[in-house]
C-alpha cells in the first residue's frame, strides 16, 4: 500500500493533505456520497480529490468531473488538487516551495 502523503511549505509550515489515489465513492438512495475506503475494484459512482483553495487556503474534497470547480468556502475558482501544488510557491507565505512528504499513519 502506498504511503499517505501531504504537501508542506518548509518556510511557513502550511500543508495540504494529499491523497495517494482518487477517493472513490458510491451514491446511496438519498444521493449522498459514501466514501469507499481502500477502494480497489470499481466501478464506483465517482471520485473525489483532495483540493485546496489558493485564495482562502480552505481544503476540501471535490469531484472535479461533476462538481462546480470553485471553493466551497469562498467561491473562488482558484482551486487546485493538492498534489498539483508540489514544486509550486506556497499559496500562504508565497516564499517557500511546496514539497511532498510521506507519513506513516497520517490519516486523510
Ligand atoms: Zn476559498
Ligand atoms: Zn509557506
Amino acid at each position: 500500500m502506498a504511503s499517505p502523503t501531504y504537501y508542506e511549505c518548509k518556510a511557513c509550515g502550511f500543508y495540504t493533505k494529499g491523497n495517494f489515489s482518487n477517493i472513490a465513492y458510491n451514491l446511496n438512495d438519498e444521493g449522498e456520497r459514501i466514501f469507499v475506503p481502500h477502494a480497489r475494484n470499481g466501478p464506483f459512482d465517482g471520485y473525489m480529490h483532495q483540493t485546496v483553495c489558493l485564495d482562502c487556503l480552505h481544503q476540501f474534497k471535490l469531484d472535479h468531473k461533476v462538481d462546480d470547480l470553485k471553493c466551497i468556502s469562498c467561491s473562488s475558482a482558484n482551486i487546485v488538487r493538492t498534489h498539483l501544488t508540489e514544486g509550486k510557491p506556497c499559496p500562504k507565505c508565497r516564499e517557500g516551495i511546496i514539497v511532498m512528504e510521506k507519513e506513516e499513519g497520517f490519516s486523510i
